[in-house]
């Protein structure tokens, strides 16, 4: 792994370091699975017309194996330990989502598939009036800030459930009545979240954009609703920018 990689995926996990500061062991650990990520993409690579949907499935797939894993070692730890999160529960879906761009792709891929015009019309419109909130003020401000219900919740439901993104199949709670406070204060309770399940998405984030940067390209997670809003108005266009390196809106 040359020194780039590293730089990339030290840089990319360096928040999740300072949790684990007096365990040094576990950081290894953690270096060490995102570099597998990364080395398990080998065979994916942006000739392929699938490359989007390729890397998000392979990014899922690593995320669920090890998800489990990790959850049967909090659970082993901590007999307490329960998940509060149900089917309909949907307090977390007002809040600020992060992605990486490959999944954006895929997501706008599979609109484009299932999504009649005119819905696949709205919501392109509902992720640029987002993204031009997003050019009059700061990513910081805009982050902190930011609530409204995701576009894709319906009914309390996620209606892109098999594409969503892995922020939200990571995004677990303890204790609902902090997702209900949190709600109910616009996301300015911050909800607990058990530390180790929390790092399963930054794994696979520092690998894929280590992997990425092999190619030229920016592989940094981003703002999902500006993103996706370049997205649906030029799928192509945005592909072909990403592709030779370009940066996409609201990607950090
Ligand atoms: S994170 Fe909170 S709001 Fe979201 S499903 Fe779990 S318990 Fe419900
Ligand atoms: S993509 Fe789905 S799971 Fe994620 S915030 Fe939107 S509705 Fe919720």
């Amino acid at each position: 792994m040359n020194s780039r990689l590293n730089e990339i995926v030290d840089s990319g996990l360096a928040h999740v370091y300072t949790m684990f500061e007096a365990h040094p062991e576990m950081k290894k650990l953690l270096r060490d699975m995102s570099f597998a990520v990364c080395s398990d993409l080998g065979s994916v690579s942006p000739e392929h017309n699938l490359f989007p949907r390729l890397l998000a499935e392979k990014g899922v797939s690593f995320f669920e194996a090890n998800f489990n894993a990790i959850l049967g070692q909090v659970q082993s730890l901590d007999a307490d330990f329960q998940i509060d999160c149900s089917e309909g529960c949907s307090y977390c879906c007002s809040s600020h989502i992060t992605v990486m761009p490959q999944e954006a792709f895929n997501i706008g891929l599979h609109l484009a598939q299932k999504w009649g015009e005119s819905d696949f019309t709205a919501l392109a419109e509902e992720c640029l009036e987002t993204a031009d909130h997003l050019e009059k003020t700061t990513l910081k401000e805009f982050t902190q800030n930011y609530f409204q219900p995701c576009p894709f919740l319906k009914e309390n439901r996620c209606s892109i459930y098999e594409v969503r993104p892995i922020l939200c199949r990571n995004w677990i709670s303890t204790d609902l009545d902090a997702c209900k406070k949190s709600f109910n204060t616009k996301n300015k309770v911050t909800v607990p979240q058990n530390a180790l399940i929390m790092v399963q998405k930054d794994l696979v984030f520092s690998g894929q954009q280590a992997y990425l940067a092999g190619f030229g390209i920016k592989g940094g997670i981003g703002s999902f609703m500006p993103m996706l809003a370049q997205i649906l108005t030029d799928f192509e266009g945005s592909y072909a920018k990403w592709l030779s390196g370009e940066k996409l809106d609201g990607q950090m």
